[in-house]
């Protein structure tokens, strides 16, 4: 009796160990670098690509998303351009222009770093493309830095949607990302997004992993 009574103990002990060796550990998250790129309406696709065009499938992205096949050039007002941007599927309500802040110096824009969505009073931009040219009022952003995740994982991580974290990337150069926003939808995969400035100051490529700190 008294021998299965300190088993008990033993393995709650244990366990408490265990989950606090967790918690000091943090959550892990794979990395998605997100390359600059356009979303678009099914009335900027046909002013862009042709009447009646519709955007073809070159890879599944996450949530039902895609990389298109098709690619555009954006332009600043000071008529610097970007070639060969990759636009992403399925078409919006809203054309948005997701940029780095090293894109918005070589075109000469000011982008607010923003949630993507939330383009009111962004930055403006032209896009072109092989049969036609349009101008964006707003709608170029640096995208926000975000981590993609399902509802378990959610649980599993103690984070709920919209909460912002801080994550770590523990390699070589060693940094801490800090309001990065959690979004959490059944769609998702885990995920954390961010763009190809972040990844290269960070030494972080896709598919590596970075760890959500204990808040
Ligand atoms: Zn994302």
């Amino acid at each position: 009796m008294e021998e299965k009574n300190i088993e008990i103990i033993t393995r709650m002990v244990l366990q408490s160990l265990q989950s606090s060796e967790e918690k000091k550990n943090g959550f892990l998250v794979p990395v998605g670098v997100s390359a600059r790129h356009v979303h678009l309406t099914q009335e900027h696709v046909e002013e862009l690509f042709g009447k009646g065009y519709q955007l073809t499938k070159k890879k599944e992205l996450m949530g039902g998303q895609f990389a298109a096949n098709e690619m555009v050039t954006i332009v600043g007002l000071k008529l610097r351009a970007i070639e060969n941007v990759r636009v992403l599927g399925p078409v919006r309500k809203a054309s948005q222009v997701e940029i780095s802040a090293t894109d918005a110096v070589k075109l000469g824009i000011k982008a607010p770093i923003r949630e993507s969505g939330n383009v009111a009073g962004s930055a403006p931009i032209a896009i072109v493309g092989p049969k036609g040219a349009l101008y964006l009022n707003e709608g170029c952003i640096v995208a926000q830095r975000h981590i993609h995740m399902s509802p378990a994982d959610a649980m599993a991580a103690g984070v709920s949607d919209g909460q912002i974290v801080s994550v770590k990337a523990d390699n070589e150069r060693g940094t801490v990302f800090n309001h990065v926003k959690i979004r959490v939808d059944d769609s998702f995969t885990l995920e954390m997004h961010i763009d190809t400035d972040e990844a290269n100051a960070a030494q972080i490529k896709t598919g590596e992993t970075v760890m959500i700190m204990p808040s």
